[in-house]
Order: structure tokens, then C-alpha cells, then sequence
């Protein structure tokens, strides 16, 4: 597991991505024992049905337990004893957390997330829900397909392009187009970092581009 101390270092409890060797988290018993080994806790952990969609939910008592998982691709949250995750295999984690309000999120930013600026979302719904100032806001793009290795067509990449988002040739940047829609939002540059490490040519972690099999890392967050 890779733990983040730019999120880290600022209060965050936990900002951490499973790798392999942590087992497939597609399953039920890895992500136990990561939430385990994490320090937060299983039962709590709130997951998405993940859809590929741009909707960005609260966690909260409500609505906890791997259960009760509702549609979405981000989930926002300011209880301390609520872990939040998304499952990934080389869409982009997005890591949020306001240390003043002390609330955050984490969103699963695909191809698809990105392009309908999903992290934004998560900017709104932190402050809509939590009253967070975007400005007070600390963003964290997590392992994910990177510019060196993610290629589409031809015509995805001019879709991208014209919606102002990165793309050099068949290449795209969705690492850069999550922080562009983060600064949009209003989270200053300075506070936004990046892993820069791409799941596809790094073998830590799984990939569905580099061998599509299931494998899932879990990407996790608690205050
Ligand atoms: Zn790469």
C-alpha cells in the first residue's frame, strides 16, 4: 500500500492506494485488510456501484457498508470514523481534503469521469454539503493511466481537445485534466500534487490496459 503525505502531512488520516501485493480488491477480504492495515475501518468503508457517471454522493451513517452501495463515482464526506474509497484500475483516483473543515472525498475519474469534469463535481459537493471554501481545498491525483502510456483514437482525442482538456495527439492527459478542473474549481495550484506514477508501465499496481484480468486497487481516504 502507498500512503500520500501531501494529504497526510496536512491531518488527513488516511490517503492510500493498495498495490498488488496488497491482493486484488475487487474482493471483499483484500480490502478488509487494507482498510485494515490502513488503520480505518472495514465495517464503516463507504463504496459506489461505480458507473463511469459524473454524480458525486455524501457518505455518512446513513448510508454506510459495502452493502447499501449506491450509484455514483465520488463520495464526499466530514465524519472522522467514515472511510471513503473507490475501486481503480488505471482511472484516476482523486484525492480532496479541506483541513480547516476538516472534510474530504475521493472520486474515480476515468475517461469518462474526466469528461464530464467529475472532480469538480467533488469540489461543489464538499461545498454544498460541508461548507468547504474551494480555497481551503488540497488535492491529490492518485496511481493512474499516464500520459506516457494512455492512447485512444483519433477522435476521442479530438473530443477531449475541444472540451479544453489535454490531449497530445492519440495521447491523453488525464492527470493534467484533473488538475485544470480542480484549479476551475478554485483549488489553488499550489495545493494540488501528483503521484506521477502510471499503473499501466509501473507493475505494482493492476492494470486493466496492461492485462485486463479483474484486478482492482483500492484507492482510500478517512479523516
Ligand atoms: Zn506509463
Amino acid at each position: 500500500m502507498l500512503r500520500f503525505a501531501p494529504l497526510e502531512d496536512l491531518g488527513l488520516s488516511v490517503a492510500a492506494m493498495s498495490e498488488k501485493s496488497d491482493g486484488n480488491c475487487a474482493h471483499a477480504d483484500a480490502r478488509r485488510r487494507v482498510c485494515e492495515a490502513a488503520g480505518a475501518s472495514y465495517e464503516r468503508l463507504t463504496l459506489l456501484k461505480q458507473v463511469h457517471g459524473d454524480c458525486v454522493l455524501p457518505a455518512n451513517a446513513s448510508h454506510g457498508g459495502e452493502a447499501a452501495a449506491r450509484e455514483g463515482d465520488g463520495l464526499v464526506t466530514d465524519e472522522a470514523a467514515r472511510p471513503v474509497g473507490v475501486l481503480v484500475a488505471d482511472c484516476v483516483p482523486v484525492y480532496l481534503f479541506d483541513p480547516v473543515k476538516c472534510a474530504g472525498g475521493i472520486v474515480h475519474a476515468g475517461r469518462a469521469g474526466t469528461y464530464s469534469r467529475i472532480a469538480q463535481r467533488a469540489v461543489r459537493a464538499l461545498e454544498r454539503n460541508y461548507g468547504v471554501l474551494a480555497r481551503d481545498l488540497h488535492g491529490f491525483i492518485g496511481p493512474s493511466a499516464g500520459p506516457c502510456c494512455y492512447e485512444v483514437s483519433v477522435e476521442l482525442a479530438q473530443a477531449f481537445e475541444e472540451r479544453g482538456l489535454p490531449a497530445r495527439q492519440r495521447h491523453l492527459d488525464l492527470w493534467e485534466a484533473n488538475v485544470l478542473q480542480l484549479e476551475g474549481g478554485g483549488v489553488p495550484r499550489s495545493q494540488i500534487a501528483l503521484a506521477g506514477i502510471c499503473t499501466i508501465c509501473d507493475t505494482r499496481f493492476h492494470s486493466h490496459r496492461r492485462k485486463p484480468d479483474g484486478g482492482r486497487n483500492l484507492a482510500l481516504l478517512a479523516l
